[in-house]
C-alpha cells in the first residue's frame, strides 16, 4: 500500500466554523497517524459567491488549530481538465443538454433523492438551438449499464454497492459559464489529480459518493477509500452552520482563544454546550 493522502477542501463562500475545524482535524489526523500527507484544496469555482480573500483566512485558521498541510492548486486553475472530462463523456454519448430550471424540476419531479427532487429526465432526447444556455446531465442508468455494478468502501461503514440512480441524472456541467463544473465532476477529478487515497468528509456527502464512484469508473480514475465522519449538529439536529449563530474560527482566533486547545477538545469529543456529534441529519431517514 502506498502513502495515505487525505484532504480538506473548503469553499471560500463564508468563514470556517467549528464543523469545518472538526472535518479538517479528522482528515489531518488520519493522514498523520499513518505517516501520510494532508492536503488543502480551495474549492473556488462557485463564481458568484466565491471570495478568494477568504483562502488566506482559512490558512490562518488551520495554522491556529495546529494543523500542517500541503496546499494544492485551487479549482479555478483546473477548468480545462473539467471541460476535457465532460467532452470525453459527451463523446461516449453519456451527457445530454438540459435547460430546466430548479422550479420546473420541482414541479415535475415524482421522487426525492439525497439532494432534493430527482430530475425525471425531461430533456433526454430533446433538441436545442445552438448557443442556448444549457446544463449537461449524465444519463446515469445508461452509464451504469456500461460500467456494470460498482462497489466502494467507506472505512467506517464497510463495503457499499454504488447506487448513483438515487440521484437521477445529475448535472456535471452547469448552465452558468462562471461555474462550469458541478461539485460531482470537479471533486472527483481533483481527488484523482491530487492523488487522494482516503477521501475524508462529512456524513452528509455519503450519498454523493455513489455518483463519484460511477464517474471514476467512466473516466478510468483510481478508486480511493472513503471516510465519512459524523457531523457537528446544533440543538435542532441540523448541521452546524455560521447562520445558526456559532462563532466562526476567525472570530474565535481574533478573540484570542487557544486554537490548539480547541482542536484537542474536538478530538476528545468535548463539544460546546448545545452541540453534538451525530451520524445523520434531522429529517434523514
Ligand atoms: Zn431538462
Amino acid at each position: 500500500m502506498g502513502v495515505i493522502v487525505t484532504r480538506f477542501a473548503p469553499s471560500p463562500n463564508g468563514p470556517l466554523h467549528l464543523g469545518h475545524a472538526y472535518s479538517a482535524i479528522v482528515a489531518h489526523d488520519l493522514a498523520k497517524e499513518r505517516g501520510g500527507r494532508f492536503l488543502l484544496r480551495i474549492e473556488d469555482i462557485d463564481g458568484v459567491r466565491s471570495r478568494p480573500e477568504l483562502a488566506r483566512e482559512f490558512r490562518a485558521d488551520l495554522a491556529w488549530l495546529g494543523l500542517e498541510w500541503r496546499q494544492v492548486p485551487a479549482q479555478s486553475t483546473r477548468l480545462a481538465a473539467y471541460e476535457a472530462a465532460a467532452q470525453r463523456l459527451r463523446a461516449m454519448g453519456l451527457l445530454y443538454p438540459c435547460r430546466c430550471t430548479r422550479a420546473e424540476i420541482r414541479e415535475v419531479a415524482t421522487a426525492d433523492g439525497p439532494d432534493g427532487p430527482v430530475y425525471p429526465g425531461t430533456c433526454r432526447g430533446a433538441s436545442f438551438a445552438p448557443g442556448e444556455a444549457v446544463a449537461w446531465r449524465l444519463n446515469v442508468v445508461e452509464a451504469l449499464g456500461r460500467t456494470g455494478p460498482l462497489t466502494w468502501i467507506d472505512e467506517r461503514m464497510g463495503e457499499q454497492v454504488a447506487r448513483p440512480e438515487l440521484h437521477g441524472d445529475v448535472v456535471l456541467v452547469r448552465k452558468e459559464a462562471e461555474t462550469p463544473a458541478s461539485y460531482h465532476l470537479a471533486v472527483t477529478l481533483d481527488d484523482a489529480a491530487d492523488g487522494v487515497t482516503l477521501v475524508t468528509r462529512g456524513k452528509d456527502l455519503f450519498p454523493a459518493t455513489h455518483v463519484h464512484r460511477l464517474l471514476q469508473a467512466l473516466l478510468a480514475l483510481p478508486v480511493p477509500t472513503w471516510h465519512h465522519h459524523p457531523l457537528l449538529l446544533d440543538e435542532t439536529g441540523k448541521k452546524l452552520a455560521k447562520r445558526r449563530g456559532s462563532p466562526s474560527l476567525a472570530d474565535r482566533r481574533q478573540a484570542g482563544e487557544d486554537g490548539r486547545a480547541l482542536a484537542d477538545a474536538l478530538r476528545a469529543g468535548r463539544l460546546p454546550a448545545g452541540i453534538t456529534l451525530g451520524e445523520s441529519l434531522s429529517g434523514d431517514s
